[in-house]
């Protein structure tokens, strides 16, 4: 038996949807892209929604609309997947490496005040693993200097901030629909905001920079001749995707209850296990559970990549927890340190967590972890 990390939760609804498009004849770009993106901007609450193929060309799409180029510096969490620094470079930018919170891995307004510079032109706060960043307290010192805050909501779907869902009120929120998140196309991505002509600049660079969609043309009873105003990118999500999104779209909050009872179950398997941190709501919100991640204690019997090891024995699939980007070879080194980040990323595990996940499996992840422990 082996346990996965994660698990989308396609049905046969989903297998329909997608049939259906196939069957229609139109499978790229269209009515399926349309109506995903008027119900995904309902769901998050912003006024305008533009779907993408994927959250980091969101990122770069979020960026470009900012201004955001050469020499450019955006501050970012190192302690995230590494398209947030990506992102950064692909617009022509520097990511520059702010260090997180210890208990929910986000910016703070601290951590973010220590790496502002007067180049810094934009900020990108991850909501980690779904875990609500303070959008408020990162906002207030970034606006006292007119710098916006873009947010990196690639894991946040169904997660709550305040008394509402994370994106209402964004500046801008870019969202992933990898299987490794909640809500899944395969692949694919949303930018959201309430900004009308910017969603406006945002689908016309999504599509080669064209002047009239391929979808709209085609409806067109005349002959519509597009222009190409400016450099754009292929960044189309297809209504092969949209339709299987759409569905997905319905599903989440179910989803999301199920991850959260799951997770409160986790906490009470491992409530003996001395010195773990287990990743929680913060004070300001709620997390969809999007990673169930721990910490081990410094004195755990067994090394974490040992902890590792155990768990495959085990059928387990465990990960190693969130990257630091300023540990990989296109980010070596960081211009602060960065402690925090490098403690939680090399003593973290993320746990499986997906849908269907049963107790008995439950159970056997927790007993791998407390045997260790013991
Ligand atoms: C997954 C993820 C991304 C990238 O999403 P894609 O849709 O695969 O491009 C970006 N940022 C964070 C925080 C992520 O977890």
């Amino acid at each position: 038996m082996t346990i996965p990390v994660m698990k989308p939760w396609l049905g046969e609804e989903e297998v329909a949807a997608a049939a259906a498009t196939i069957a229609s004849g139109w499978i790229a770009q269209g009515p399926r892209v349309r109506e995903f993106e008027a119900a995904f901007a309902d769901r998050v609450g912003a006024a305008q929604a533009v779907a993408v193929s994927s959250c980091t060309a969101a990122l770069h799409l979020a960026l470009l609309l900012l201004d955001v180029g050469v020499g450019d510096e955006v501050v970012v969490p190192s302690f995230s997947f590494i398209a947030t620094a990506n992102a950064v470079r692909h617009a022509g930018g520097v990511p520059t490496f702010a260090d997180v919170d210890p208990v929910t891995g986000n910016l703070t307004g601290k951590t973010v005040e220590q790496a502002l510079t007067d180049r810094t032109k934009a900020v990108l706060l991850v909501h980690q693993a779904g875990v609500p960043a303070d959008v408020d307290e990162v906002r207030a010192v970034c606006s006292a200097r007119s710098i916006p805050v873009v947010e990196d909501a690639a894991c946040a779907a169904g997660s709550r901030l305040g008394d509402g869902p994370v994106g209402r009120g964004a500046l801008m929120a870019a969202w992933s629909f990898h299987p490794r998140k909640l809500l899944t196309t395969g692949e694919g991505g949303m930018l959201t905001t309430d900004d009308v002509e910017w969603a406006r600049r945002a689908r016309r660079l999504r599509e080669h920079g064209m002047s009239v969609s391929a979808a709209d043309r085609h409806a067109m009873a005349r002959v519509v001749l597009e222009e190409y105003l400016e450099s754009g990118f292929n960044y189309r999500m297809t209504d092969l995707q949209a339709a299987v999104g759409l569905v997905q779209l319905r599903k989440l909050d179910e989803m999301v209850t199920r991850r959260r009872a799951l997770a409160d179950r986790y906490r009470q398997l491992l409530r003996d296990v001395a010195g773990l941190q287990l990743v929680t709501d913060p004070p300001h919100g709620q997390t969809n559970y999007q990673s169930f991640w721990v910490v081990l204690p410094d004195d755990f019997p067994v090394t974490r990549d040992e902890l590792l090891g155990l768990m495959l024995t085990a059928g387990v699939s465990c990960r190693p927890g969130i990257m630091a980007a300023h540990l990989q070879p296109p980010y070596a080194g960081a211009r602060f340190a960065l402690p925090v980040t490098e403690r939680l990323t090399r003593r973290s595990v993320i746990l499986p967590l997906f849908h269907t996940m049963s107790h008995g499996q439950q159970d056997v992840v927790a007993r791998v972890l407390q045997r260790a422990a013991a």
